[in-house]
């Protein structure tokens, strides 16, 4: 066991600056209005740095740094790129301890996971779409013995990219990795809960890039995020976050026609069929352990597998064993790497999970175990922690179609097949899915059925940089990750080439 030193404290890896302005142009720039917002960790509820409240005039000076060097990067070689991705790779895991214990301290996650999860996962995006832009080619279509049309991969220019508090640095790397790849010049706002994360990676990796072509500008939806989506001096606008918001940046980007990737929201069903359970074997563990899968990063996850579907004949001797499991989870201090659930990521959203705990009990759902905000006393007293909750009931509860975003499971129970289904597919989301069975072809067959833009068979969460990541319905449009997400940040250039050298 190893409880790392909040930041600042003696002997703590790293410590967050107590001001942090706007990281635009290689430098660190003030906010025009000259206006800042707190910045509290949710692991003790206090104030640890104050960050740049930035409004529209902050966002244009970020275009403006951004465009002066959009040309440049665009020109570079792929493998001068690569090899700049590689480098901001190589000063990350150099630094992995201390970017573990930056992300657990603002987000308030569990340190074993930013160890073990996210920040290898960050590193490795890099890594991956290093390797990507070298192994893309274009294309050429013979369209006649004279005639030729090559198709180049382009730069879009400069893109602008916002992101959620849930993985402050995963999130920002999913973004950053292909835009940068791919040639552009990028403007991000980070969510206001987790602004200043991101801000310690660029003090680590600033140097790496040439100015301006990573900006960082802080502050809220409303007066940063709107006046980034809406200007028309971007070429494209890369958002995560609430369906509702989504809807609105589509709103702000039809004015400007330029194109839209949005990751929202999800309600994934997680399904276990009755043969899970014909031996007492590693398997059996497997399911029981992807079940308890829905308190990972206190359930704030756009995949969160919130809802678990029971075949009814195995519905009480399965609930038994997965209930104990999940009140067997250690709750406790983000920075214990014994921990394995931390404190939710802000005041706002643990009041939101608290309310959806009565919603859970108004509408008649079972509580079978957890339902209540935890109080871990002490030095975590002021923090944002929730008890894991599983609740028994019925789809058509609000717990089981609303996104609660916190580790609150609802549980119900499927007969057959077609019923799973239909009660799987009975969501507005389309973002992930579970299917747990030892027969091959029903797990296939389910995996293709469900309506949902990533199915994981007999595994969960799951996250590797080469596989395709998005959601159906109102989860969102396109995808992140694999090779295929480069085509988000590039247009396609047809030459078209006559070479006949007479009157045809
Ligand atoms: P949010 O939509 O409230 O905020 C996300 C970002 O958008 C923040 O940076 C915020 O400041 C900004 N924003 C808010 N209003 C805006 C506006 N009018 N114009 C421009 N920007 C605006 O979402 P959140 O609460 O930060 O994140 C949680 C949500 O994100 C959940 O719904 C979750 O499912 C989703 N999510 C999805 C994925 C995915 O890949 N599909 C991944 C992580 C999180």
């Amino acid at each position: 066991m190893t409880v790392f030193a909040k930041p600042g404290a003696d002997g703590s890896l790293m410590s967050y600056q107590s001001r942090y302005d706007n990281w635009i142009g290689g430098k660190w720039v003030p906010p025009v209005k000259g206006q800042y917002f707190e910045n509290p960790s949710p692991v003790d509820g206090k104030t640890f740095c104050e960050v740049a409240r930035s409004t529209a005039e902050d966002i244009d000076l970020a275009l403006d740094a951004a465009h002066a060097a959009a040309p440049a990067w665009g020109k570079t070689s792929v493998a001068e790129r690569a090899a700049v991705l590689n480098k901001i790779a190589d000063r990350m895991e150099e630094n992995l301890e201390a970017i573990a214990v930056a992300e657990s301290w603002e987000n308030g996650k569990a340190v074993r996971e930013t160890l073990a999860a996210d920040i290898p996962l960050a590193i490795d995006h890099f890594r991956y779409f290093a390797g990507a832009i070298r192994a893309q080619e274009g294309g050429i279509s013979e369209i006649d013995k004279d005639t030729v049309a090559y198709h180049f991969h382009e730069p879009l220019g400069v893109v602008g990219q916002i992101i959620p508090w849930n993985f402050p640095i995963l999130m920002a790397t999913w973004k950053l990795a292909p835009a940068l790849a791919a040639g552009n010049a990028i403007v991000m706002k980070p969510a206001e809960q987790t602004p200043a994360s991101i801000l310690y990676v660029m003090s680590l990796i600033g140097d790496l890039l040439p100015d301006g072509v990573v900006n960082i500008v802080n502050g809220f939806g409303v007066e940063a995020g709107k006046p980034l989506a809406s200007s028309n001096r971007i070429r494209k606008i890369a958002f995560t976050g609430e369906t509702t918001t989504g809807r609105l940046i589509m709103q702000y980007a039809s004015e400007n026609l330029i194109p839209v990737t949005l990751e929202l929201g999800g309600k994934s069903p997680n399904i276990f069929f009755e043969d899970v359970m014909a031996s007492d074997d590693g398997f059996l563990d497997r399911a029981l352990e992807g079940f308890s899968m829905f308190a990972l990063n206190q359930g704030e996850v756009c995949t969160c597998p919130s809802r678990a579907l029971v075949q009814s004949s195995i519905y009480d001797d399965f609930l038994e064993r997965a209930v104990a499991r999940v009140a067997a989870i250690k709750q406790g201090n983000p920075l214990d790497t014994d921990t394995m659930m931390g404190a939710q990521a802000s005041n706002d959203q643990w009041e939101k999970i608290k309310s959806y705990l009565e919603i859970g009990k108004q509408e008649g759902a079972k509580v079978l175990t957890g339902g209540e905000p935890a109080d871990l006393g002490g030095d975590l007293s002021g923090g944002f922690y929730i008890q894991p909750t599983v609740f028994g009931g019925k789809n058509d509860m609000r717990i089981f179609q609303e996104e609660i975003f916190g580790p609150v499971l609802s549980v119900t129970s499927f007969t057959d097949y077609d019923d799973a289904l239909s009660i799987a597919n009975d969501t507005l989301y389309g973002l992930g899915a579970g299917v747990w069975s030892r027969n091959g072809a029903v797990a296939y067959r389910a995996g293709r059925d469900i309506q949902a833009g990533r199915v994981w068979t007999n595994t969960y969460h799951d996250y590797p940089a080469h596989a395709a990541f998005g959601g159906y319905k109102q989860s969102g449009v396109g995808r992140e990750n694999h090779l295929m997400m480069l085509s988000h940040y590039q247009q396609t250039k047809n030459l078209l080439v006559g070479y006949a050298q007479s009157a045809k």
